[in-house]
């Protein structure tokens, strides 16, 4: 019955959280050998990347004049935004309502609301990581509002906004994880999603760890609880958004890179860049920055002061 009760448990807790949960030094052997998360795969050819030396997170000056992306949208009725849903805090299905809801989800009502003068006039695509740039290149989606680091390999291919929200990357453990830092990896299995910039710093700044690449985040959290995972590693919002559903987990370590986030565009829809920038203006200018601060990730800190701007015309 208490096993029972544990895998019950274990699996609540992937969807919403569960105080009873069993450390994972409890959790019955037999769960150890329970299938990997679906497309996981140890990854082997990952590069590191060298830290930016680039200027990518200076953007296009705000202007509300439209042009002919915005109009589009406007005749269109509907901004339509690429999103996860994967990702809790940041984009995810509300358990209750199955809304779609976090910090990104309302960061493009946001947008919306000054595109077209209703934050509910937005339709989302569910995007994966690999999936961000092409469907911004093919013109499926209008924006992609995805916990999405600003890199400037990314931005020869994409236009960002201006940062709306600065992560910074970190390790996620179990609490009685001996893992304290990056020098704590060698050989040690690191989780992390499948063509981010997490699963390339890990590569960076820990070498002789073995890459356990998957296709959610969710799947780090599941891979942390089988035992089949020692760390998983990305952006501090989104390790954040684990923890809270699984108190034998916390952060550790320093800051392994840090990780500006800017809402993804067509390169060739420079009004749209504009008008967007205009809308994180305002969200800045008015509070709405500050209250979607307070209202989702005040689990990382007391509120900082909203990413700056910076323009490059
Ligand atoms: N911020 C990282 C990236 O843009 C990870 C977030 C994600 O891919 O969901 O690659």
């Amino acid at each position: 019955m208490r096993a029972v009760t544990g895998l019950l448990c274990l699996a609540a807790t992937v969807m919403v959280g569960c105080a009873t949960t069993q450390p994972l030094a409890q959790v019955p052997a037999s769960l150890t050998t329970m299938p990997m998360p679906s497309g996981a795969a140890v990854a082997s050819e990952v590069h590191g990347v060298p830290v930016e030396s680039c200027d990518a997170t200076a953007s296009l000056r705000p202007s509300e004049l439209s042009g002919p992306a915005v109009q589009a949208i406007r005749q269109r009725g509907r901004l339509v935004v690429g999103i996860d849903q994967n990702t809790n805090l940041m984009s995810f299905r509300d358990p209750v309502s199955g809304e779609l809801t976090g910090f990104d989800v309302d960061i493009a009502r946001e947008v919306a609301r000054d595109l077209l003068g209703d934050p509910g006039r937005v339709e989302f695509r569910l995007l994966t990581s690999p999936e961000r740039i092409t469907a911004l290149q093919g013109g499926t989606v209008d924006i992609v509002v995805k916990a999405m680091t600003i890199t400037c390999a990314r931005a020869e291919k994409i236009a960002f906004s201006t940062v709306y929200f600065d992560a910074h990357q970190r390790l996620l453990v179990p609490t009685d994880s001996s893992i304290q830092g990056p020098a704590d990896l060698a050989g040690k299995r690191v989780c992390s999603q499948v063509d981010t910039t997490s699963l390339a710093t890990v590569a960076r700044v820990a070498p002789a760890a073995i890459l356990l690449a998957v296709q959610n985040w969710d799947d780090c959290l599941v891979a942390l609880q089988q035992g089949q995972a020692d760390a998983a590693s990305t952006d501090d919002s989104i390790l954040a958004g684990m923890a809270v559903q699984d108190p034998y987990l916390h952060l550790v370590g320093p800051s392994l890179e840090n990780e500006p986030y800017g809402i993804g565009m067509n390169k060739s829809r420079e009004d749209l860049v504009r008008a967007v920038n205009a809308s994180l203006e305002r969200m800045r200018r008015d509070g709405t920055w500050l209250s979607l601060y307070r209202k989702w990730l005040t689990v990382l800190g007391p509120p900082p002061a909203p990413p700056s701007p910076r323009y490059r015309d």
